[in-house]
């Protein structure tokens, strides 16, 4: 099967100014990624790994340094701002932030039928009829249609960017953190959401999280982000069961554990702080925090090389020579 997203390459910089000095920051460096028709990615890592670069600029939300986007097999780098615009139908984003994503000033309903007004899409009964299955597809009242924002809860505003990005029917959807600003008892009613919506439309889902459960609960792919690059990708099952980069363990680690009786007292963390990727170490970026550095990690970057048969790993714990295939 051919992949709906592949990634190759991709690089984006930015420009800051450091200490009186204008530096280079690789916010995204060189990352190759396949995203197949139905899966759901879950890129994860922490705050600062570069998550949400790369799936700005895996959009063209953000213009990459370097690299190659195809999406069903179309080069989107290569198309002039009016052939995007045409293509943003096939792929959106929400973000964490639902109220700062949605216009306070927009009814619901003037919300959901902005995307066929900007695509010049459907007759005036066509969107109407639209917004109404759209309504009943994430579970909201029709009665809240001539709302705003302001005066919906935190999760009902988190259903109408799902409805609003779901509008014009996308094959791939973009979750960026899509829980992480609501309580408990919601994060679990998105989360479900999410997921009976992929198995009614078929989506194809990229899901940013820095939280492993949220991850576990949906992906059916893991895959983890240090300082711009992916270290470690593979099946969700063998990830969660043998995570094989050092930085995933302690990332395993430290996850909560929901089972009462078999949580620990306080899960470990993940020592330090993740560098900033203005200044990332020499050799492989982990190596400060890494509880199995070696010598020649502090000197070069370790590929991204297969191990096993799914999985691939960026780690000289793990070299073709010693096991992989
Ligand atoms: Fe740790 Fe070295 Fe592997 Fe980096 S390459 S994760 S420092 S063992």
């Amino acid at each position: 099967m051919a992949p709906l997203l592949q990634i190759r390459g991709l690089r984006k910089e930015f420009r800051i100014r450091r200490a009186g000095r204008d530096v280079s920051v690789k916010a995204v460096d060189g990352v190759d990624l396949e995203v197949f028709p139905g899966d759901t990615l879950g890129l994860v890592g922490e705050s600062g790994s570069g998550k949400t670069t790369l799936a700005r600029c895996a959009l063209r939300l953000l213009e990459p340094t370097a690299g190659s986007i195809l999406f069903n097999g179309v080069d989107l780098l290569s198309l002039n701002p009016s052939a995007l615009r045409r293509k943003r139908r096939e792929f959106q984003i929400i973000f964490q932030d639902a109220a700062a994503s949605l216009d306070p000033r927009m009814t619901l309903r003037e919300t959901l039928l902005e995307p066929f007004e900007v695509q010049g899409v459907a007759t005036l009964p066509e969107r109407e009829s639209r917004v109404r299955e759209l309504l009943e597809a994430v579970s909201l009242d029709p009665a809240l249609l001539d709302r705003l924002p302001g005066s919906l809860s935190g999760g009902q505003q988190q259903r109408v960017a799902i409805a609003r990005a779901l509008a014009l029917k996308p094959r791939l959807l973009i979750a960026d953190e899509p829980v992480s600003a609501l309580d408990a008892s919601v994060q679990a009613q998105i989360l479900n959401l999410l997921l009976k919506l992929q198995n009614r439309f078929g989506l194809t889902l990229i899901l940013i999280s820095h939280s492993l459960t949220v991850i576990h609960y949906l992906s059916t792919t893991v895959a983890v982000m240090y300082l711009g690059r992916i270290v470690e990708e593979g099946p969700t099952g063998q990830f969660f069961t043998y995570p094989r980069h050092p930085y995933s363990q302690l990332l395993l680690q430290s996850m909560p554990v929901l089972d009462p009786a078999a949580r620990r007292e306080k899960p470990p963390s993940i020592g330090g702080e993740i560098p900033t990727p203005a200044a990332p170490p020499a050799g492989c970026h982990f190596h400060p925090r890494c509880p199995r550095v070696m010598s020649e990690c502090r000197k070069t970057y370790p590929d991204l090389v297969s191990w096993g048969q799914d999985t691939k790993v960026a780690c000289f714990l793990y070299t073709s020579d010693s096991g992989g295939s």
